[in-house]
């Protein structure tokens, strides 16, 4: 199966192995938005049946090999059903998170040329389809918008072509999730996006016997990732349209999902659901929490192990590259607690200094990657000639180290380190800090422009609710009390009712903050 040349082959294989078995299930939604029917089931046979169904649907309206299909739908077995269609066909898709508006969207459907534009009307209260015609009216060549909610087009599959054969053509662009500037668009093949998951299944021991979860959002690069694990091992996946707690519980209960996870965010998420009723496991089958995307601070593992009574995988990803590393859950503590676990066979990274130049092992640098799993490029082949170093390494602009042992240790991002007075100084250090004071709920540190400085160090803080305000003085003094070096304590604080975080991964969006407090800051001014 891993040597699969297309998804759809994969897809394909899968089906004739074990046609019956489960492939995904459709959680009923708690909060009584879905459908209410119960749980919904589909097995690797019928998920075949149906894209291919879909494939001569979409085939009739136009859709051919090479074709630009943008998508915007949520994580449903429908999603997955168009998604495989279009690998059926040899399209090229694009999909965009639910959350993505006007903006986001007009830009994306713009920059792929996307003659159609998949959407699932009302959603949440938003109407998908007026924004899709909306935009689609700006456009020099307006993309035929598809109303994807309650079914999907259908057509006979024996007036299809051939599936494609050829697994190394770009048929993904996913989109970056723009924490450090507007979200890129990554250039992803089958064959690329088939390594990492068959790595990815590897690293977590993945069984025929799991039941896996995926309760983000599908068009996350992690979602087809996620589906070449299902299909490679033959095991189902609860898919949860709207994580909600303690609602959702309910449905990883009765499915008896034993990996669970996504971003970092779920991790804190179960853990604090656990600490509600302690001495009953919430998840009784539940035997690993896997995820990534963002730090975590290292005695969450233990807290995970003790309480949830399961082990914690954390690994490092990007839409460009979603498998670099992963911990293996058969680690050692001390390794799973504090690195992103190790690179798979076909992954290098090289650690360089700033002329890109290989630093020795244990010393800290930039990261690059180069291997099948990584993207072709971007969109823009501007970014892509700037992203890539003369020997095809992708520069990630992620900061970190390898051990004597080959684990990857992420210390920040270069965007994310703050330069006053010629001093490096790492916004996460500051942060986890700060995120130790009791009245700190969450905590982004950010370097603004300093006419003196070069840059200013400026905590924007969330408060836990209920705690007096917060001022400068009391910050500083608890992070003096916790060891911080002076020329690293915040001298701007902003006090906001909620960080601006990415929808998909939790990231605060940095750029938001420094647009807001950029301008209007003076160095030394206390909280507003
Ligand atoms: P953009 O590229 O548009 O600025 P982004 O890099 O945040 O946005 P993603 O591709 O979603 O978009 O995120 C990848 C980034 O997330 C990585 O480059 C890294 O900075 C961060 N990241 C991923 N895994 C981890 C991890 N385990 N620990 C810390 N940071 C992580
Ligand atoms: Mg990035």
């Amino acid at each position: 199966l891993s040597a699969s040349r297309t998804l759809w082959e994969l897809l394909d294989r899968r089906a004739e192995l074990t046609p019956g078995a489960p492939a995904l299930i459709q959680a009923d939604e708690p909060d009584g938005t879905g459908p209410g029917a119960g749980d919904r089931t589909t097995t690797f046979g019928e998920l075949r049946t149906r894209a291919e169904r879909t494939a001569a649907g979409l085939y009739a309206l136009g859709v051919r090999p090479g074709s630009r299909v943008a998508w915007q739908l949520p994580t449903r077995i429908e999603t997955v059903v168009l998604s495989f269609a279009l690998a059926r066909l040899g399209a090229v898709q694009t999909p965009l998170i639910p959350s993505y508006r006007d903006h986001e969207v007009g830009h994306a459907l713009r920059a792929t040329e996307a003659g159609f534009f998949a959407v699932p009307g009302i959603w949440r209260g938003f109407d998908h389809s007026a924004m899709a015609c909306r935009l689609a009216l700006a456009l020099p060549v307006p993309p035929l918008v598809l109303a994807a909610h309650a079914s999907l087009p259908e057509g006979d599959p024996a007036a299809l072509p051939p599936p494609p054969a050829d697994g190394t053509a770009v048929r993904w662009i996913h989109w970056t999730s723009g924490t450090t500037s507007a979200p890129k668009g990554a250039l992803h093949t089958d064959r690329g996006l088939i390594t990492a998951g068959v790595c990815l299944a590897a690293a977590l021991r993945l069984t025929p016997q799991d039941v896996g979860s995926m309760a983000f959002p599908y068009a996350h690069v992690a979602g087809p990732d996620y589906t070449v694990m299902l299909l490679l091992r033959g095991f189902p996946a609860l898919l949860v349209e709207h994580f909600s707690l303690p609602g959702s519980l309910d449905a990883y209960r009765r499915n008896g999902v034993t990996v669970a996870g996504g971003s970092t965010a779920f991790y804190s998420m179960f853990l604090a659901e656990q600490r509600k009723q302690p001495g009953r496991k919430i998840i009784p089958t539940l035997r690993l929490l896997a995820g990534g995307g963002a730090p975590r601070p290292p005695e969450l593992y233990g807290e995970v192990v003790r309480e949830l009574g399961c082990r914690l995988a954390h690994g490092y990803g990007m839409t460009e590259a979603p498998m670099i590393t992963m911990g293996d859950p058969e680690d050692t503590a001390e390794h799973l607690a504090r690195t992103e676990g190790r690179p798979p066979a076909g992954m290098e990274i090289r650690v360089t200094d700033a002329h890109g130049e290989p630093v020795p092992t244990g010393t800290e640098g930039g990261i690059r990657l180069r291997g099948e799993a990584v993207c072709r490029g971007y969109l823009d082949p501007a970014q892509t000639a700037e992203a890539f170093d003369a020997d095809g390494f992708l520069i990630t602009g992620d900061l970190g180290f390898l051990t004597a042992e080959g684990h990857l240790v992420l210390t920040g991002r270069a965007k994310d380190v703050i330069i006053r007075k010629g001093e490096n100084i790492s916004a996460q250090e500051v942060e986890q800090l700060l995120r130790r004071h009791p009245a700190v709920d969450d905590a982004a540190v950010i370097g603004l422009p300093d006419p003196v400085r070069g840059e200013r160090v400026c905590a924007v803080v969330q408060q836990t609710p209920g705690t007096a305000p917060l001022t400068l003085g009391e910050l500083a003094s608890h992070l003096t009390g916790a060891g911080l070096s002076v020329h690293k304590i915040p001298e701007q604080l902003e006090l906001v009712a909620r960080l601006p975080r990415d929808n998909t991964l939790r990231k605060v969006l940095k750029h938001k903050l420094r647009e807001r407090f950029g301008a209007c800051g003076e160095p030394g001014q206390s909280a507003r």
